[in-house]
C-alpha cells in the first residue's frame, strides 16, 4: 500500500489552516451530532475520526451533541452505547449536549421570528403542504393561511405548544419565498405537533423542532466553528445559514463531505435496526455487523479502524471504499502487537509411534516475531498430537508440501516428523497417521542441515483444551446490497453462508491463562485478540467462558476476497 509521507491538507484542513491564520477564529470547536436512534455505524467511526481529528490537530475541541429532535425513534439504549464507542475509539468529547436542551431556547428564537414576520402557523395538511410546494421547475403555491397576523400566530403556536391541538393539524413554517429555486427556502417547516413522549423532556413538549430549524441553532448555541456533515446536507446549507442570519446569532459554518459507503453491506440504521429486530443477526454487535461494536466484538482495533479512516482521506466526492481495506488496516495492526498461539480448527490425530508413551516436554516457542519483548512461552508436547487435516493428503498433488506419506515435515517449534501410515474408518477417512520423528531436531532444526519443504502446526492431545470457533463471511452476498429490483429487499441479499460454527476445535493449553484477565480499551470492555499461526487473527467472544471457550475469527492471514471481482 502506498503511504505518503508528505501529506498534502485535506480541503477541511485548508479551510481551517486559513480561518486560524486570518483570525475569523482563535481556535476550532467541532462536534460530532448523533441521533439516538440506533448504535454507530463504520460511517459514524469516519465522521468520529474527521471532527475529532480536526480539533485534535488545530489543538481545538470536539462536542457530543445528541441530535435528539425526534422522540418517536430515540431511547438511551442508543445514548449511552454511542458514548461507549466514541471513547473506545480513543477520543474525548470537550461536551455532552442534546439538542432537547435547547428546546425552550429554539421555542422563543421561533417567537422571534413570528414577531419579525418570518413564521406563521399553517393548518394545511402534510398533503396538502407537499402538494402546494410546487416543483423544481415550476413555483409552489401560497397556503392562504400564510397572511395571518402575527397576533394570530403568536397566538397558536402558544397554544400548539399548551397541546390544545392534534398531531398533524399544523406547523410553523418560516415564511420566506414560495418560488425560490432551492426548494429548500420554499416556507420550510420549523415546527410540527407530536404528542410523544421524550427520552429526556418526557412529556414537557408536544411540538418538536425540524431538523433544518434545530441543527443550525444548536451549533450557534455551542459557538461550533465548523459544522462538518455529509454531502447530501449542501442543499440544506444555506437555510442553515438564513436562520442564524435572521437571528442575527454566533454564525458556525457547515461544510460537507461524502460519506463513507463499504461494499457487500448496508449502512443506514433503518436497515441496521431491521436487520436486528427481524433476528438475522444476533444483536447490534454481532461480528458481521458494520456497527462499530460489532467490528469491536469481530476483534478489530480502535486503531485499525482509525488508521482505515486516516486512509481513506476526506473527499468532496461518493465512492464506495473495499472492505478489503478495513481487513488491511486490521492485519497491519494485529500483525504488530497480536500473541501468537497455536490452534487446530479441524482436528485430525497424529501417534508418533517412536516417541515414549509416558514422555512431556516443553518445547519454547515465540509469542510475537514483530515484538521481541512479547518473550516467549512453552508449549508442550507428547507422543499424540493434533494436526490440521487440511495439513495432511495420502495423495498430494504437486507442490503440496505439507505431511504425506514418507515425506518429512517439520512440526512448528518442535521435530521433523515423517508419516508412516494412516488409520482410517469404513468411509475411508483418516482417523489417525501414524509417524516417525528425528530426536536430534529437537526444535525445528536438523544438525546435519537437511531441509524439509512444510512447517506445519500442532497441538499435544494430552494437554490440548476444546474451543468452538465462528468462522464469518460477508454478511451479504452483493457488492450492493441495496440495489434491487422493483419490489426486492435488500434483504435479499444476505448471504447464508456469513457465519460458519465449529466445535471441537483444539487449542494450546496456555490459552487459558491467555483470557483470565479481562480486557479494556479505554475504558471499554474488549476482547482478547491472538494470531492463531497459519490460521489467522482471533479473539475471544463474551459467549465463552472459562469452560467453553469461543473465538471469533476477525480475519485471514492474507486477504481471501476477490478484489474487483
Ligand atoms: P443513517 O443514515 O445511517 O441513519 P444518519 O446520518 O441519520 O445515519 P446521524 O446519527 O444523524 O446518522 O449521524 C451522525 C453524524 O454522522 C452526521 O454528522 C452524519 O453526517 C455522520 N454520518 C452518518 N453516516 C455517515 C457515513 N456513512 N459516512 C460519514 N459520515 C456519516
Ligand atoms: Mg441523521
Amino acid at each position: 500500500m502506498e503511504e505518503n509521507n508528505e501529506k498534502q491538507l485535506n480541503f477541511l484542513e485548508e479551510i481551517i489552516e486559513k480561518g486560524l491564520a486570518d483570525g475569523t477564529y482563535k481556535s476550532i470547536l467541532t462536534r460530532f451530532p448523533p441521533e439516538p436512534n440506533g448504535y454507530l455505524h463504520i460511517g459514524h467511526a469516519k465522521s468520529i475520526c474527521l471532527n475529532f481529528g480536526l480539533a485534535k490537530k488545530y489543538g481545538g475541541k470536539t462536542n457530543l451533541r445528541f441530535d435528539d429532535t425526534n422522540p418517536v425513534k430515540e431511547d438511551t439504549e442508543y445514548v449511552d452505547s454511542i458514548q461507549n464507542d466514541i471513547r473506545w475509539l480513543g477520543f474525548e468529547w470537550a461536551g455532552v449536549h442534546y439538542a432537547s436542551d435547547y428546546f425552550e431556547q429554539l421555542y422563543e428564537w421561533a417567537v422571534e421570528l413570528i414577531k419579525k414576520g418570518l413564521a406563521y402557523v399553517d393548518d394545511q395538511t402534510l398533503e396538502e403542504i407537499r402538494q402546494n410546494r410546487g416543483t423544481v421547475t415550476s413555483p409552489g403555491k401560497n397556503s392562504p393561511w400564510r397572511d395571518r397576523s402575527v397576533e394570530e400566530n403568536l397566538d397558536l403556536f402558544e397554544r400548539m405548544k399548551n397541546g390544545e391541538f392534534a398531531d398533524g393539524s399544523r406547523v410553523l413554517r418560516a415564511k420566506i419565498d414560495m418560488a425560490h429555486p432551492n426548494m429548500m427556502f420554499r416556507d420550510p417547516i420549523m415546527y410540527r405537533i407530536l404528542h410523544a413522549h421524550h427520552h429526556r423532556t418526557g412529556d414537557k413538549w408536544c411540538i418538536y423542532p425540524m431538523y433544518d430549524y434545530a441543527h443550525g441553532q444548536s451549533d450557534s448555541i455551542e459557538h461550533i466553528t465548523h459544522s462538518i456533515c455529509t454531502l447530501e446536507f449542501d442543499i440544506h446549507r444555506p437555510l442553515y445559514d438564513w436562520f442564524i442570519e435572521q437571528l442575527g446569532i454566533y454564525p458556525s459554518h457547515q461544510y460537507e463531505f461524502a460519506r463513507l459507503n463499504i461494499d457487500y453491506t448496508v449502512m443506514s440504521k433503518r436497515k441496521l435496526l431491521q436487520l436486528v429486530k427481524e433476528g438475522y443477526v444476533s444483536g447490534w454487535d454481532d461480528p458481521r455487523m458494520p456497527t462499530i461494536c460489532g467490528f469491536r466484538r469481530r476483534g478489530y482495533t480502535p486503531e485499525s479502524i482509525r488508521n482505515f479512516c486516516e486512509r481513506i482521506g476526506v473527499a468532496k466526492r461518493d465512492n464506495i471504499i473495499s472492505y478489503s481495506l478495513l481487513e488491511f488496516s486490521l492485519r497491519e495492526h494485529l500483525n504488530k502487537v497480536a500473541q501468537r498461539r497455536m490452534a487446530v480448527l479441524d482436528p485430525v490425530k497424529v501417534v508418533i509411534d517412536n516417541y515414549p508413551e509416558d514422555k512431556e516436554e516443553m518445547l519454547t516457542a515465540i509469542n510475537n516475531p514483530e515484538n521481541e519483548a512479547d518473550g516467549k512461552r512453552e508449549v508442550p508436547f507428547c507422543r499424540e498430537l493434533y494436526i490440521e487435516r487440511e495439513d495432511f493428503m495420502e495423495n498430494p498433488p504437486k507442490k503440496y508440501f505439507r505431511m504425506t506419506p514418507g515425506n518429512e515435515v517439520r512440526l512448528r517449534y518442535a521435530y521433523f516428523v515423517k508419516c508412516q501410515s494412516v488409520e482410517k474408518d469404513a468411509d475411508g477417512n483418516v482417523i489417525c497417521i501414524h509417524c516417525t520423528y528425528d530426536p536430534a531436531t529437537r526444535g525445528g532444526d536438523a544438525p546435519d542441515g537437511r531441509k524439509v519443504k512444510g512447517t506445519i502446526h500442532w497441538v499435544s492431545a494430552r494437554h490440548a483444551v476444546n474451543a468452538e470457533v465462528r468462522l464469518f463471511d460477508r454478511l451479504f452476498a452483493a457488492e450492493a446490497p441495496d440495489d434491487v429490483p422493483e419490489g426486492g429487499s435488500f434483504l435479499d441479499n444476505l448471504n447464508p453462508d456469513s457465519l460458519r460454527t465449529i466445535n471441537n476445535c483444539k487449542i494450546e493449553p496456555c490459552i487459558l491463562d491467555d483470557i483470565k484477565q479481562e480486557h479494556y480499551e479505554n475504558g471499554v470492555a474488549a476482547p482478547v485478540r491472538f494470531q492463531f499461526e497459519r490460521m489467522g487473527y482471533f479473539c475471544t467472544d463474551p459467549d465463552g467462558n472459562a469452560d467453553h471457550l469461543v473465538f471469533n475469527r476477525s480475519c485471514t492471514l492474507k486477504d481471501s476476497f476477490k478484489i474487483n471481482g
